[in-house]
């Protein structure tokens, strides 16, 4: 989310490989800890990051090599996640948001990733990275 002042911060640019994608996923849910997330929450939590990640590579770079940045904050109860790659980028946003909706039959990809995010997440907001690429940010209030 644009313009909060964060309590807590933490940043991370990591290169985007499958294989990393568990480390990501572990990061950010420890660093949620500090607001006592249920375990529920935290694979809430979890499943988001793994799909905007899976994304990024898989979609953003198509199996090149490039950087993901994470980057989250905290703010009382809530936690700010944005995932940032530098690869292709979205022609129609909207068109790629819907449930089912995937550029990528062929492989068994079934189109959910961000309907997971949306209804795992409180908010989800997806834009092209003025310098390339895709810019995913998910919030979500812990109780
Ligand atoms: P699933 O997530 O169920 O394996 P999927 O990845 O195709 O399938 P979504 O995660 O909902 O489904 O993404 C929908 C489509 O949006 C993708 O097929 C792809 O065309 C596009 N897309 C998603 N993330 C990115 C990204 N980071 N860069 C470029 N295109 C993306
Ligand atoms: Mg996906």
């Amino acid at each position: 989310m644009e313009g909060i002042q964060f309590e807590n911060k933490f940043k991370l640019e990591i290169d985007a490989r499958l294989e990393n994608e568990g480390f990501i996923r572990s990061m950010v849910t420890a660093f949620a800890v500090q607001i006592n997330p249920t375990l529920s929450e935290i694979n809430d939590i979890k499943t988001a990051v793994s799909e905007a990640i899976t994304n990024s590579i898989v979609h953003g770079y198509n199996g090149k090599a490039g950087k993901i940045t994470v980057v989250v904050g905290i703010k009382q109860k809530l936690i700010d996640i944005t995932i940032i790659d530098n690869g292709v980028g979205i022609d129609d946003i909207e068109r790629a948001k819907q449930p089912f909706f995937t550029t990528r039959a062929k492989d068994e990809r079934s189109g959910m990733g961000f309907t997971l995010m949306e209804s795992f997440m409180d908010s989800l907001s997806v834009k092209n990275n003025p310098d390339g690429g895709l810019i995913v940010n998910m919030t979500k209030a812990i109780n």
